[in-house]
């Protein structure tokens, strides 16, 4: 938990969210701006500002993160139609919350970056 972080927060359940997932160490919970149809971001509970820090997470945490996000696909429906699996990492990728997050997007056509 670091303070002021909105994720940690979303995480203890103290802030608001629209929760599909909640996985144990790993909840998936719906973008408050969605940028497609499906839009839901998955998070480690255990704070880590970005991919930098990854090797800070128990074992097993990434894994279970990547199998999290194919179940919110399969529950949104959009796993057969395809979807984005995307990390926006520091500055240039236009990182906002300094809290490790992958984004989960579909149910539109969908273009690079
Ligand atoms: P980024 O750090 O660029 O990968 O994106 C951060 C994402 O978090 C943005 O798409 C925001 O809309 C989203 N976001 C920020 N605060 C919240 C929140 N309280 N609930 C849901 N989504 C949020």
């Amino acid at each position: 938990m670091v303070d002021g972080c909105v994720f940690c927060g979303i995480a203890r359940g103290e802030i608001e969210a629209e929760v599909v997932r909640d996985e144990g160490e790993v909840m998936a919970f719906r973008d408050k701006e969605p940028g497609a149809p499906v839009h839901v971001l998955v998070i480690p509970k255990e704070h880590v500002g970005s991919l930098a820090e990854i090797g800070r997470l128990p074992e097993g945490t990434a894994k279970r993160l990547f199998e999290v996000a194919h179940m919110v696909a399969e529950d949104e429906g959009i796993s057969d139609s395809g979807y984005a699996f995307r990390i926006n990492n520091g500055p240039d990728a236009g990182q906002e919350v300094a809290h490790l997050h992958a984004h989960v997007v579909g149910g539109r056509r969908l273009g690079m970056p």
